[in-house]
């Protein structure tokens, strides 16, 4: 397979040290995820059972959305003490009655739990339990959380999922082996990836979360499973634990990304070389041609990351070996190994890695090197370039489609708007 680069083992960064980072942390929290999740899952509704301060966050975040059928609201619980939580569980049972009565569209309701005490001293998994006994089979109710505490916005999309991983059927005994594409994907991109698998020869594809909830794809040993994005290490450790087999990959962010990531399926399917190599090349040709002019940009100029989304690494391998961008600092709020083996692998030697999160620190580190570009929340944003830096936002890189080869130069492009902006306005 020529048009794939194979990882090789103790090379790029496997083995390299990272610094490791605790303090104060300038995150999102994962109700951030349900603004791309209820795009995906389309008779899906996310309650938020939160404080006011999720209703703005929601709000805010979603604001894009006034002209969409609103799927997500939140139910404000009010400070109470534990005496009051009998309350609170009937009040939960009234809103999400009066919900699914308005709403016949309903199929699966998420109740979101939130970090504020009063919702934490809430059991959401019970009242979801509860809850679903009513509504069955109508409407199915799970839970998950999605609270600041300790987690990053993309964490939200993993605790979604890993809730949906106990109902999914299980596959036949004698089953054929089958591909699971695990990440919420835009379906622009999903289509295009399902076409390319056709292609190769890989037939049974199936992708989770599915647009229906419904359809929930079957898992079993048979599973072969295709991590499209790097931040869902409970999903994909359930799925594990229900057969499935996880295929070391890169993330398909760029081209070469995305050439190891069809790659690796391809392995373990067992598809022909020159079949594999006729599908992917003409396309790998297209995206490092599109691509090309933002390389022209970017090439030499230095990056920072702050850890934010858990793009981080397979981003900053894109960004050194397709655009020629040098690596400052690539900071993760979680490095797991095992899912970024691959991409390890393909990072420039000697890259400065970061795990976790010291924001004082990292600020320091940043302003030091002054990088032609930092990627980093929104938060940090604004104060950064107020000092001079140029910004992205990692958050844009979860709400634009990016993966695949007919998004790569899209991704270039993010990278090089910010520096284009400048130049401007510099003029
Ligand atoms: S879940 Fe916590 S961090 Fe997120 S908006 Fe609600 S209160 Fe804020």
């Amino acid at each position: 397979m020529n048009a794939v680069v194979a990882p090789v083992a103790n090379a790029g960064c496997v083995d390299a040290p990272v610094l490791y980072e605790r303090g104060q942390r300038e995150v999102f929290c994962g109700l951030t995820g349900i603004v791309w999740l209820h795009r995906k899952i389309q008779d899906a509704f996310f309650l938020v059972v939160g404080s006011r301060t999720c209703a703005h966050l929601l709000q805010s975040a979603a604001g894009v959305m006034i002209f969409a059928e609103p799927r997500f609201a939140t139910a404000v619980i009010e400070e109470r003490d534990l005496a009051g939580l009998a309350d609170a569980n009937s009040e939960l049972d009234r809103v999400v009655t009066r919900l699914i009565e308005r709403r016949p569209d309903i199929r699966l309701l998420f109740l979101v739990g939130s970090c504020p005490s009063e919702v934490i001293k809430l059991d959401l998994d019970r009242a979801a339990t509860r809850l679903s006994q009513s509504f069955a089979p109508r409407v199915r109710i799970r839970a998950w959380s999605g609270s600041g505490l300790d987690t990053t916005f993309t964490q939200g999309e993993d605790a979604c999922l890993a809730a949906l991983v106990p109902d999914m059927p299980a596959t036949e005994a004698d089953a054929p082996p089958s591909l699971l594409v695990v990440g919420a994907l835009a379906e622009v991109v999903e289509d295009q990836m399902a076409r390319l698998f056709a292609e190769i020869g890989i037939e049974r594809v199936r992708f989770f979360p599915p647009r229906r909830s419904d359809d929930l794809p079957p898992v079993g040993p048979g599973t072969r499973l295709l991590l499209a994005q790097p931040f869902l290490a409970e999903t994909a450790r359930l799925l594990e634990k229900r057969g499935a087999t996880r295929l070391t990959a890169p993330f398909p962010l760029g081209v070469e990304g995305t050439a190891g990531w069809f790659g690796a399926a391809a392995r373990a399917f067992g598809v022909d070389e020159a079949r594999f190599d006729a599908a992917i090349a003409p396309r790998a040709e297209r995206a490092r041609t599109a691509l090309a002019r933002h390389r022209e940009r970017l090439a030499g100029k230095s990056l920072f990351f702050f850890p934010d989304s858990q793009l981080e690494v397979p981003l900053a391998r894109f960004a050194a070996r397709e655009l020629g961008m040098r690596l400052v600092e690539v900071g993760t709020p979680y490095l797991h190994r095992g899912h970024l083996a691959a991409e390890l692998a393909l990072l420039p030697p000697g890259t400065m890695l970061s795990e976790g999160q010291n924001v004082d620190n990292q600020l320091d580190r940043c302003r030091a090197a002054q990088p032609d570009l930092t990627v980093c929340g929104l938060g940090l944003a604004n104060p950064l370039e107020a000092e001079g830096l140029a910004t992205k936002w990692s958050i844009e890189l979860l709400f634009t489609p990016v993966h695949g080869f007919e998004q790569a130069a899209d991704l270039a492009e993010l990278f090089a708007r910010p520096l284009v902006r400048r130049s401007r306005l510099k003029v």
